[in-house]
């Protein structure tokens, strides 16, 4: 493939700027200038650097984030920065969108592509891959809660219970909450019908994948085959 086809494939703009950048000499394949934009290059795990930062080919963008609080999930956001703030700009020119949201004020896992069958798959109600909660709460847990969570609580709208597939105190005040389904506010809405209230919320595994613990908050990450297995 043509080095400026390349280069727009992976979001660094119009092929006319990309064809200027490498003209002018901002552009190395393997540790070396090429100036040439029409030079072929097999792209397959081409690595190349664009102004000084390096980066390795992808057909398609998948990667997690760990969503800081008081971020939200959306091109538009309305009270606070959005998590595409986050990200570098050929990501965002790629195209790459979020799997699901987070609260403004949950923190942790999120997936993101700008695969558009992968986006839609993870997204369908179908979708049923366990999600893991860390939830702080504002009083006490107890077992009656649990069991509760567990077998399954009334919320406002739903026509049918929910039910959490796993409910573990680990602390007083915290749990790990599995959810298959992502409803609305869930998490929130199911600590209130055991009267209990979320203090604090954080998405810890997606699947088998974990948040990774050396992944600082606001950092993101690409996904490897072996991450991307664990969560499809
Ligand atoms: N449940 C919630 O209540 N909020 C989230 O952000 C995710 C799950």
């Amino acid at each position: 493939m043509q080095l400026e086809r390349i280069l727009h494939s992976q979001g660094f703009g119009s092929r006319k700027i990309c064809r200027s950048m490498i003209r002018h000499g901002e552009v190395a394949v393997n540790g070396e200038v090429c100036d040439f934009p029409f030079t072929e290059f097999d792209p397959e795990h081409l690595v190349f650097t664009v102004r000084g930062e390096t980066w390795t080919y992808r057909e398609k963008a998948y990667l997690m984030l760990n969503k800081p609080a008081h971020y939200e999930c959306s091109h538009k956001p309305q009270h606070h920065p959005s998590i595409f703030s986050l990200l570098p700009a050929p990501l965002l020119e790629r195209g790459v969108q979020s799997i699901g949201r987070l609260d403004e004020d949950t923190t942790g896992l999120l997936l993101l592509s700008d695969d558009g069958q992968f986006i839609h798959r993870m997204s369908s109600p179908k979708w049923k891959v366990p999600k893991v909660y860390e939830v702080t709460t504002k009083h006490p847990l107890d077992e009656t809660q649990v069991t509760s969570l567990l077998s399954g609580v009334q919320l406002l709208d739903e026509p049918a219970p929910v039910a959490a597939l796993s409910a573990k105190i680990v602390g007083d005040h915290v749990l790990h909450l599995t959810l298959a389904e992502g409803k609305y506010h869930q998490v929130k809405r199911m600590l209130a019908a055991v009267s209990n209230r979320v203090e604090a919320l954080k998405r810890i595994r997606i699947g088998s994948l974990d948040l990774p613990e050396d992944l600082a908050p606001g950092a993101w990450r690409w996904l490897d085959a072996a991450m991307l297995a664990a969560v499809a």
